[in-house]
Order: structure tokens, then sequence, then C-alpha cells
């Protein structure tokens, strides 16, 4: 069943037709059907987007704070009042059940948007002062122009607003491109600023694939920045094809989250954060919980604990209210994750799950929740990251052993320590190299708090205040004080006929 005509990429303010006539039909991952076909943008398309998205930026980098925050509120609310309509497109078009399209992506997304209506208001830079002494300091933060953004499948309306949503509230204006297998709620999520009173072409929204349209937004000379957020090999390429034109770049990229789970540690609590950290949107989370590294003396505990609770999971129609567990996102992603899971057969053991399931749920991409232990540390399973329900245990027998287990991967996004010691806990957060660590929990996100890697996770910020320093440049504006001519400091580069060479005060240091 087709759902409504969210059929057209978004340039300046209107669904536009491919340039070259072409589309792609969308799929819903839980049955193979179609959902919706969607113009396929080429090259002409991107350079349509970021021209119109250049020309708004005229007017949108001089709309005053309080005339971008009253976009965003609105935009905020428009987006509520359409809550349901987003959720049902967003879980058909990327395999999520209802309920995690209802009480996570979509108000997580408001959220989200009526927070950056709030900070548009709040950009705040120092003090002015007169560090020279001779002049006053103040710092302007400034729009940057075109941010070219190109976000996953995963979770494609709160990516959309995590790459939207700090640009504009900052004065950039934005060419988004969408996963190619998930365009569609990012066409609704754009078309909710324009009515909300931003001009045409402020958010523009290309709807084709990484290595066309993706390749063409980053190389084009026209974007000032590069937002991405994807898999550590694209993320690599986008930063090369960035660096022919020089732009700046921000990588949120993948993860291996580590789960450790100290031996004075709530059992109960442990197990169900694991499922739950685990087979969020079907493991393909950037944060979810993928390394569990447990203490020796809880270790079989903690397996059979998350196999029985995994084995009450029900899978089944996305659309059911009692679904908790949707497919994977594609047939090919689904043939990754079973082929890594077959593989670790031959090096681990496979406690649960570990197949797709059979009978009416296989016109869709589903596979079941599994747990793996006894997983070697060099295996791709433990290194490399699935992005499936697939949860791989190993265990450790002291706290050295611990830490130095969950820093053993080249990601650094998110991790957990389970403990009911204080010490133990500091220790967890302050050792362990990622851009979250979570005490007692694994998984939630606000919107006040910064989102973002370490090493092959990426580098910069999503959400939050901090987000402004990716989307801003910060100028130092120095004003002379003296009103002389001849200043101060000229004396170190010359002096004038009976001005003495003695030496300079400190604070008259040039550079
Ligand atoms: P992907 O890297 O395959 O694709 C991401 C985006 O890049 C898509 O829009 C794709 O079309 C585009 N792309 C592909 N080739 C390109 C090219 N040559 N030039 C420009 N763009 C190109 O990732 P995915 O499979 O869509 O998403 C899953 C990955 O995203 C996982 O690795 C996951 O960890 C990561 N992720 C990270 C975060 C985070 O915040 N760190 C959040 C969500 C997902």
């Amino acid at each position: 069943m087709r759902m409504l005509a969210a059929m057209h990429q978004y340039i300046g303010g209107q669904r536009r037709d491919a340039a070259s006539g072409k589309t792609f039909d969308v799929l819903d991952p839980s049955t193979n059907e179609v959902v919706e076909t969607v113009t396929l943008a080429g090259p002409d398309d991107v350079d349509a987007a970021v021209g119109a998205a250049a020309t708004a930026f005229r007017e949108w980098s001089r709309a005053t704070p309080a005339e971008r925050s009253t976009v965003l509120l609105d935009a905020a609310k428009l987006l509520d009042g359409r809550a349901e309509e987003l959720a049902r497109l967003e879980s058909r078009q990327a395999g999520k059940p209802i309920r995690l399209a209802r009480e996570f992506d979509v108000p997580g997304t408001v959220d989200n948007t009526a927070f950056f209506g709030t900070a548009a208001r709040r950009l705040d830079g120092m003090a002015s002062a007169e560090y020279s002494g001779d002049h006053t300091s103040s710092i302007r933060r400034e729009p940057i122009g075109v941010v070219g953004s190109i976000a996953p499948w995963n979770y494609p309306l709160q990516m959309a607003a995590w790459k939207v949503l700090p640009a504009i509230a900052a004065g950039d204006t934005i060419v988004l491109k969408p996963a190619e297998i998930t365009p569609l709620t990012s066409i609704l999520f754009a078309e909710a600023f324009t009515e909300a009173g931003a001009p045409a072409g402020v958010v523009n929204v290309v709807t084709g694939t990484g290595p066309v349209a993706g390749q063409h937004l980053v190389g084009h000379p026209d974007v000032s920045m590069v937002s991405f957020t994807g898999s550590t090999g694209v993320g690599r390429r986008v930063m090369a094809v960035a660096a022919e034109t020089g732009k700046r770049v921000h990588l949120e990229l993948g993860g291996k989250a580590p789960f450790v789970v100290f031996d004075d540690a709530d059992l109960e609590a442990a197990v169900h954060g694991a499922v739950a950290a685990s087979l969020i949107n079907t493991g393909q989370d950037c944060t979810a919980a993928t390394r569990a590294i447990v203490h020796r003396s809880l270790h079989d505990d903690f397996v059979d604990g998350v196999a029985e609770l995994m084995a009450s999971v029900r899978m089944g129609p996305t659309g059911d209210e009692d679904t908790d567990l949707g497919p994977l996102s594609s047939r090919g992603h689904q043939a990754k994750v079973s082929g890594m899971v077959d593989r670790a057969r031959d090096y681990a053991k496979v406690v649960t799950g570990g197949r797709p399931p059979g009978g009416e749920l296989s016109r869709g991409c589903y596979y079941e929740p599994t747990v793996v232990s006894d997983v070697p540390l060099d295996s791709e399973l433990w290194c490399d990251e699935v992005f499936g329900p697939v949860l791989a245990v190993v265990a450790f027998d002291d706290d050295d052993e611990a830490i130095r287990l969950a820093n053993d991967t080249a990601f650094g996004l998110a991790a957990s320590a389970w403990t009911r010691d204080t010490y133990r806990a500091g220790r967890a957060t302050r050792e362990i190299a990622a851009g979250c660590v979570w005490v007692n929990d694994h998984i939630p996100i606000i919107s006040e708090m910064p989102h973002g890697g370490y090493r092959h996770s990426g580098f910069g910020k999503d959400m939050s205040a901090y987000s402004f320093d990716e989307y801003t440049n910060v100028k130092h504006v120095m004003h002379d004080t003296t009103a002389v001519a001849h200043k101060p400091w000229h004396r170190t580069i010359f002096t004038l006929p009976g001005e003495p060479a003695s030496p300079r005060r400190p604070r008259e240091a040039t550079g």
C-alpha cells in the first residue's frame, strides 16, 4: 500500500522531479514490498539544491536569533502534530516496530527541534574585554554557509534532525542527502521548516545514492562544510573527497560499544540492560551494546539470563503494537549479519538465535536475537561492527583487564559500566575512551547533551550546544581603544625620530 505522495526530493521549498527523470523504489524491509517510488537525484539536482541553499543563506544568515528560534519552535509544533504520520512512515521505510517509532524516533525528533529552537537564542561567546590593554576584543559566532549533510538509514528522521537543526539554528543553510533506502521522512521533516516560515532553500533534501549524489555534494565547491553520519569506511572516503576542496568535516561513524559488568553489579539490571541495549532498533544503533565484558563470577548467569530474556522477545509485523523486534534494514544487510554469525560458529559458541526466522517473517529481513559467548578477541565478531541483534560476550578476572578489554577496539563512541561501587564507576568513566559512558544504563540520549565519538568513531558533536562548534566560525574582533596613529606596538617594527628603543612592556607584544 502506498502511503502518501512524499515521492519527490525537496529543493528550494518545492518537491521536484529529478533532472534525469529517474526514480527508485523504497522497500519495507519487513515484507520487501514497495512503500514509495522516489526521485533519483543526480549531480544536476545536487547543483540545484546547493544553489537554492546558497541563495537562502543570504537571508537566513541575517535573520535574528529570535526569528530563527520562532521557525524552529513552530516546526517542532508542526512535527508534533504529524507525529503519527511520521511514525508510521518511519516504521515502514526503516522496518521499525511502531512502538519504537512512536515512543523514541518521533518524540526525540520533536524534542530536538524544540531544543534547538531555544538554543538558537543562546549562541554565546566569551565576554568582551581589553586583553591587550589597548584593544577591546570580542567574539562573533558566524554561520559557515551551505552545509552538505549525509545521513544513514538506521534512524532516518533523527539523523535528519541531528544534521539539520544545529546548522539552521546557527544561520547556515543545508542540503541533506538521506540514505537511499530511507529518504521519506526526511522530506516531510524539511517541509516543516518552510511551512513554519523559513525562506525557501534553507533546508533541501536530495534523494540519491551515496557514490553519485552524495559524493557530488561532498565535492561541491559551494558547500562550506560536510557533516556525515555513517560507516567508518565511507566516512574516510568522504573526508578524502572533502579535502580536495579544503572543507570542514564533521564525522559521526561506527561503534562497537563495550558493556562492562563488574562482580558487584545488580545482575538483573545488567541482564535487562543488555537485552534492551543490544536489541534496540534490531541492533542497528551505533551505540548499541555489542561487546559484553562480564566478570567471570557472573558470566554464566549473565549469559543464561540474557539468552532467556531474548527468547521472550517478539518478532512480528512492524505495525503491530505487540512487536518488540523488527527486521534488519535490507536483504543485503541481513546476509552480512548472517554471514558474520555463521562464521562465528567455527570459533565461538552461539548460545541462542543465530538465524533468520522462517514462516511468514521470512518475507522480510528478520534475524533472531543472538548471543555468542567464548568469543576470541581477534575475531571479526569481536572487532568489527555487526550492526544487528547480536551480543558477543567474554569473561574477565580483574578490573584492569575489564578496562583493557573495553578499550581494545578501534572505535570509541559509547560504553557502559555496571557496578554499585562508586570508585569503580569513576575509574570506568575516566579510563574508557568513548564519547559517552553510562553507569548502570546504556542507550539513553538527551537533546541537551552531546553525542559523538573518539578515534575511528569520528569527531565533532551532534545535539546540544556543543554542536554549534561544528556549524559556526568563531571570529575574533579587535577594536583599537587608543585612537593614536603611532601605536605602542609599532615601536617593535619601527621607531620614530627621537623615540627611545627601550624594552617594551609585555602587554605591547605583537602577534
Ligand atoms: P554508510 O556509510 O553505508 O552510508 C551512510 C551514508 O553515506 C548514506 O547516505 C550513503 O548513501 C552515503 N554514501 C555512501 N557512499 C558515499 C560516498 N562515496 N560519498 C558520499 N556519501 C556516500 O552507512 P549506513 O550503512 O547507511 O549506516 C550504518 C553506519 O552508520 C554504521 O556504521 C553506524 O555505526 C553508523 N552510524 C553512526 C552514528 C553516529 O552517530 N556515530 C549514527 C548512526 C549510524
